[in-house]
């Protein structure tokens, strides 16, 4: 059976980077006999300025025959004067409520090639593998009611709503405790139980959750207590559960941990394990069209993709062993530079991860 991957690059570095991830599927194709075909559509800018809007009615109908779908970034300043109702931002946002991605898988592995871009020290990093899950459709960032208004004194006042289902959280349990399940069966759940009584039921629901799982320990912890132990000892975790802003802010503090943002994948998935699979950056104006931008988190997000959606481990594996051997090699873009290795540029770090994938072939 021949899957079907939408192909959205984007704006800015999205094109570059998504060029690349593309000979990675190819050679993957051509070489190891994988059944799959890409379909490009538009979104975000180039969406807006092809069709007028950021999220054409097209894009979203091949995304939902697809089997999976494969992002680069949305955005630019070309756009930011825009109405919110049409900026490229909006794109993003309607594909993930309208294919219902609520689960949002953000690894953040620091690869020991790369230890001395860590802004921590190596013995804190080092050996660094950690999942950060957070819930994507639901919590403050959509609960009603929302917006601002003149209170009984005359004050402007802005007002959002902190609300959960436990549905809701439950789905987002069953998710992280069954990854966990494929890594080192052990899931920290962040709350703010103590102030918060949204979190309270979440940090009940999980408990009963996790009776399903007694191969997996789950602990709890404290929304600021998470943040400071993910720069004291990041270690200590291996697959971290929260609600979506908790989560918004703990994954781009665990994202920083490995260095360089150009290097880590993501995924946000829907009850079924269709997903979406972007790198967790954006598309970067400032580099876009100098063919300088790191293309291994977009490379590292077809792995997810092959991972989660297409169950296919072995093929995860072997593009995460190319980008190792290429990193071994000494090859390094801009954003992940030291002395003493080799400076290359999008296209020339995307042929050595495919040359490596394909030598691993013979
Ligand atoms: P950004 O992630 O685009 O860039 C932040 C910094 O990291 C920049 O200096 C950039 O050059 C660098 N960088 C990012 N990716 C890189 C890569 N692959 N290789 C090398 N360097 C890389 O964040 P920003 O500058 O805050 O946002 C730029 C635009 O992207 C905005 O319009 C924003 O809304 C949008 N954005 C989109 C997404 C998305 O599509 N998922 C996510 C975040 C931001």
């Amino acid at each position: 059976m021949t899957r079907k991957i939408a192909v959205l690059p984007g704006d800015g570095i999205g094109t570059e980077i998504v060029a690349e991830a593309l000979k990675v599927l190819d050679c993957l194709r051509q070489d190891f006999g994988l059944a799959v075909e890409t379909e490009e559509a538009l979104i975000g800018g180039a969406a807006y300025d092809a069709k007028g809007t950021p999220f054409p009615e097209e894009t979203l109908s091949l995304c939902q025959a697809a089997d999976a779908v494969l992002l680069g970034a949305v955005g630019g300043p070309k756009w930011e004067s825009l109405d919110y109702s049409v900026r490229p931002e909006r794109g993003l946002l309607g594909l993930r409520s309208e294919l219902e991605l609520f689960a949002n898988l953000r690894p953040a592995i620091l690869y020991p090639q790369l230890v001395g871009a860590s802004t921590l020290k190596p013995e804190v990093v080092s050996g660094l593998d950690i999942l950060i899950i957070r819930e994507l459709t639901g919590g403050i960032y959509f609960g009603q009611p929302r917006g601002r208004r003149i209170n009984e004194k005359g004050q402007r006042e802005g007002y959002n709503t902190l609300v959960y289902s436990e549905s809701e959280i439950r789905r987002i349990g069953h998710i992280a405790f069954q990854t966990a399940q494929k890594r080192n069966r052990r899931v920290c759940s962040v709350d703010k139980a103590n102030v918060l009584e949204c979190t309270e039921l979440w940090r009940e629901v999980m408990i009963e959750v996790s009776k399903d799982y007694p191969d997996v320990a789950l602990s709890h912890m404290y929304v600021d207590n998470a943040a400071m132990q993910l720069v004291r000892a990041p270690k200590q975790f291996d697959v971290m559960v929260t609600e979506n802003m908790f989560g918004d802010i703990l994954s781009d503090c665990a994202a920083m941990l490995t260095g360089s943002i150009g290097m880590l994948p993501s995924a946000s998935l829907d009850q079924n394990g269709k997903g979406m699979y972007e790198p967790i950056h954006g598309s970067a104006p400032d580099i876009a069209g100098k063919g300088i931008a790191n293309p291994i988190a977009t490379i590292l997000s077809v792995a997810m993709l092959l991972r989660y959606s297409f169950d296919d481990a072995a093929s995860a594996e072997r593009i995460e062993r190319a980008v190792v051997a290429a990193l071994d090699a000494g090859l390094r873009t801009t954003d992940i530079y030291s002395e003493g290795t080799r400076k290359v540029d999008t296209a020339e770090m995307g042929d050595a991860i495919v040359s490596a994938l394909r030598a691993s072939n013979s």
